[in-house]
């Protein structure tokens, strides 16, 4: 993804993610964490993102005034 007004390849600058960690599969979780598995043991702030997924912001690293990008994934 390239900026809009000079073309530079943008930079991740933020991801917004609905889940801390997979609690669907399991594929890992925090030692932290209890035992349980699910979706809401995996995103206590009940942020959700799309249909379950991450938000990406990016930015210009030429020049922070230039505009953001976003991606939903
Ligand atoms: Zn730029």
């Amino acid at each position: 993804m390239n900026c809009a007004r000079c073309c530079t390849p943008l930079r991740l600058l933020l991801t917004v993610d609905t889940t801390e960690w997979d609690g669907g599969s399991g594929s890992w979780r925090p030692v932290e964490e209890p035992e349980a598995w699910g979706h809401a043991l995996a995103a206590p702030t009940q942020v959700v993102v799309g249909r379950w997924g991450e938000l990406n912001l990016f930015a210009c690293p030429a020049d922070p005034a230039h505009p953001h990008a976003w991606s939903i994934q």
